[in-house]
């Protein structure tokens, strides 16, 4: 396969666009893709979708893609401008960008995934773009949800928050969790941030609304029991946060005592945060030594990491009745173990119990499928209109 194929194939570049060069820079770790299209065709005015002919081309443009390996790469192309009778010349719109974007629809996707998972400068980082950059993406990514919402139609939504820096606090976001879109963004993470999605649906779109997988976060359970038909079989709490809220007991147990075992010059919880924060299967090769040594001992940190890891269990019961034999017999254990951050842990737990197994009608999670190394997972991601 000659590489322009290869490239018209992983851009999903389809005519009357074809790739004329691929360009690699291996010392700038480089690939530049040369985009031209097919003569004599007519263009859709943007405004009127009236066919017209070619008017002319503006300058040459670039658009950051998705890396190829580690190479940053970039489409070019000279886009072609038409002249409509009713709206003048106007410069046509490509399927691979929105007009006012510097990046693809498929890099933007990936960025507004990673930039839900992190801090904006973080994701900046990651990303290799800079902080305005990143906080243009995501403010697109808003305008493409408040554009969908008019023929919105989902089953199941997630909403979470996300820090966007000390200064900017905090956002709101509502995603339809099958389409896998962000299709709500507000400021804040109040009662009212997520209750202006709900004022915002119709009625029909409200029916068809399933289930939503949120945090424990009281503002959101106040807006969803207000607006959601039958939260109490709706709401799904969920397994990310509350598995957080455990590993952050682990935590405070395991500060707390090696704090005490320092006093006595004992350092058997020096350097274990992370060992104890992995799933146990996750652990890598190294650390194993040390946590057959935690498991083995009788300290506070390796019953608080064993109640953490079997709580994972919660979710693969395989069926509800199950899961509350087994939530019944973790809770006493729980209980019983008068560690107290794990014990409040499990007081959050029980009073949000019907919500979290409602998992087992829904089996929805807020966590997004990782979108990293797929162009295919990506390509829905862009599926915005
Ligand atoms: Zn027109």
């Amino acid at each position: 396969m000659k590489d322009t194929d290869l490239y018209r194939q992983i851009l999903g570049i389809e005519t009357p666009w074809k790739v004329a060069s691929v360009d690699l820079d291996p010392e700038a770790l480089r690939i530049e893709v040369l985009l031209t299209h097919k003569q004599g065709l007519r263009w859709a005015c943007p405004e009127c979708g009236e066919l017209c002919g070619l008017h002319d081309h503006a300058d040459e443009r670039s658009w950051r893609h998705l890396d190829s390996c580690q190479f940053q790469t970039f489409i070019r192309a000279r886009v072609p401008r038409v002249r409509c009778p009713d709206h003048g010349v106007r410069q046509v719109k490509v399927p691979w960008a929105e007009p006012s974007s510097r990046f693809t629809l498929l890099f933007e996707a990936l960025a507004v995934r990673v930039l839900q998972q992190t801090s904006v400068s973080g994701g900046a980082g990651l990303l290799r773009i800079s902080w305005d950059e990143a906080s243009k993406i995501m403010e697109r990514a808003v305008e493409r949800g408040l554009a969908a919402r008019g023929e919105l139609d989902v089953e199941a939504i997630g909403v979470d928050e996300k820090s966007v820096g000390r200064r900017l606090g905090f956002l709101t976001l509502v995603y339809d969790l099958r389409g896998k879109r962000v299709v709500h963004i507000r400021k804040g993470r109040s009662k009212k941030a997520l209750g202006s999605f709900f004022e915002q649906i119709e009625p029909h779109q409200l029916v068809r609304i399933k289930a939503m997988a949120m945090d424990m976060a009281k503002p959101f359970i106040a807006a969803a029991e207000e607006s959601l038909l039958y939260p109490e079989k709706q709401i799904v709490f969920d397994r990310f946060h509350v598995m957080q809220a455990m590993n952050k007991a682990v935590d405070e147990v395991r500060r707390a005592e090696h704090k005490e075992l320092m006093l006595q010059g004992d350092r058997s919880l020096a350097n274990t945060m992370h060992i104890l924060r992995y799933a146990e299967e996750r652990l890598p090769e190294r650390y194993a030594p040390r946590l057959e040594e935690l498991k083995r001992s009788n300290l506070k940190a390796a019953r608080a990491w064993a109640l953490k890891e079997s709580l994972r269990g919660l979710w693969g019961c395989g069926s509800l009745k199950k899961a509350r034999v087994f939530w019944t017999s973790w809770n006493d254990w729980a209980i019983r173990s008068r560690l107290a951050p794990v014990v409040k842990v499990a007081q959050m737990v029980k009073r949000h119990i019907t919500g979290i197994l409602n998992y087992y009608s829904h089996k929805i999670t807020n966590a997004v499928a990782e979108c990293t190394n797929g162009v295919g997972a990506c390509q829905q991601l862009s599926d915005t209109p």
